[in-house]
């Protein structure tokens, strides 16, 4: 019998109903960053209960990783649930709203660490499968490079899994429905901050200075030329300055300014291009203005790139689950990021998105009234539990 015939409706409804009280107790108690020690502590008090064979802390400062093995031996393979949550405080009033002031689940990790916890639930009681699971609940997924510290702090040579899967739900796709494409899923995410060094002088003097200002206000439109000059039209980037900085009064030509901004591709050449056209021409206009500049670039995630025989063993287990009407498998890109991209760079990988529908009054990921939409739950325990019957089949349930 495969794993995923074992999850019979009645099962299912009960393990969806134990998921919800575990996605509430963790919406009501959100940790950002590197903080997630009471979340951590939850994972693996569930993980223990499970009866799952190890369990692995502090990997990547907060991060968990829970081991199941099989009933034959096989391959190694990672599911990953990202644990943190925002700094924000949260609009809603039902009784699971976050109980800690300016910190809230509104990216529905909350939902992602209990889907997680119930395909772990499952998978401990049945073992159904021929090799091991590793169970990746990591930290820091906003901002901070959570998937990043894991990835240095060894968690593919720790464990030798040979692919890894990610998920997260989306708002604003069909709730049930998946989508994945192989290639691009989403962006890179790099910061840059210009800084620019000219001579202070008396408005009324300019020629008497080297004005930083009117240096700034050509380098923010000579930067929107690399998106339109240097990066081919075929290719996506965006370079966006979001702040700029200098002067403190009407009459004094400033010394100084600074300029920031973020970037976006999807490739990394892209990137790289970006990176040293962005340096030059803030170079070339400080040569113009008898200035000087000082660029800090840093690449904050990398793009999240699925690997083609991943992207497609992907979209065959949620085909199973829900049929191939509800698999898109062309969606468009996004432009934003996520840092399962680091896991990615290091072992090949698909990431999918999971349809939650409008969201709680329509709300979109990062809004102050949002909620995980606990209808797809358990959609998503059943993604996982099948992903590990396609990859890890017991050699008589390969039919
Ligand atoms: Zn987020
Ligand atoms: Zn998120």
């Amino acid at each position: 019998m495969s794993v995923s015939s074992l999850l019979t409706p009645d099962a299912l409804a009960a393990l969806t109903r134990e998921m919800q009280g575990w996605r509430h107790h963790l919406h009501a108690h959100p940790e950002t960053a590197f903080e997630e020690v009471k979340t951590a502590a939850f994972v693996i008090e569930r993980l223990q209960a499970f009866g799952v064979d190890e369990i692995h802390q502090g990997i990547g400062k907060t991060g968990v990783v829970g081991i199941i093995r099989g009933q034959q031996d096989g391959p190694w393979l990672g599911l990953r649930a990202d644990m943190d949550a925002l700094d924000l405080h949260e609009d809603n009033d039902f009784a699971h709203r976050s109980q800690t002031p300016g910190k809230m689940h509104a990216c529905g990790h909350d939902g992602h660490t209990a889907m997680l916890l119930g395909a772990a639930s499952f998978l401990a009681r049945h073992r159904n499968f021929a090799g091991t699971v590793a169970l990746i609940f990591q930290p820091a997924e906003e901002n901070e490079g959570g998937g990043r510290a894991m990835v240095e702090d060894g968690l593919f040579e720790r464990f030798p899994i040979a692919s890894v899967y990610g998920l997260h739900n989306w708002p604003g796709l069909d709730s049930g429905h998946f989508a994945i494409r192989p290639g691009p899923m989403m962006a890179s995410y790099d910061i840059f901050e210009i800084t620019l060094n000219g001579k202070g002088a008396h408005a009324a003097m300019p020629h008497l200075g080297r004005d930083v200002l009117v240096a700034s206000s050509e380098l923010v439109l000579a930067l929107q030329t690399i998106a339109a000059r240097t990066v081919s039209p075929l290719d996506s980037a965006v370079v966006s300055v979001t702040q700029i900085h200098g002067g403190d009064t009407w009459n004094v030509l400033p010394q100084t300014s600074v300029i920031r901004g973020t970037v976006r591709t999807f490739d990394l050449a892209v990137q790289d291009l970006v990176e040293q056209r962005l340096r030059d021409i803030a170079q070339g206009i400080a040569v113009l203005h008898g200035i000087t500049a000082t660029v800090r670039y840093e690449r904050r995630y990398p793009p999240t790139i699925n690997a083609a025989e991943q992207n497609r063993i992907a979209a065959q287990a949620a085909t199973a689950v829900v049929g191939a009407e509800r698999v898109d498998l062309d969606p468009r890109p996004s432009m934003g990021a996520e840092d399962f991209a680091f896991l990615q760079q290091a072992c090949p990988g698909a990431y999918i998105w999971l349809g939650a529908g409008p969201g709680q009054s329509g709300c979109m990921l990062h809004n102050p009234g949002y909620d995980f939409n606990d209808d797809i739950l358990g959609i998503g325990a059943r993604y996982w539990v099948q992903l590990v019957q396609t990859i890890l089949p017991l050699p008589s349930t390969t039919a």
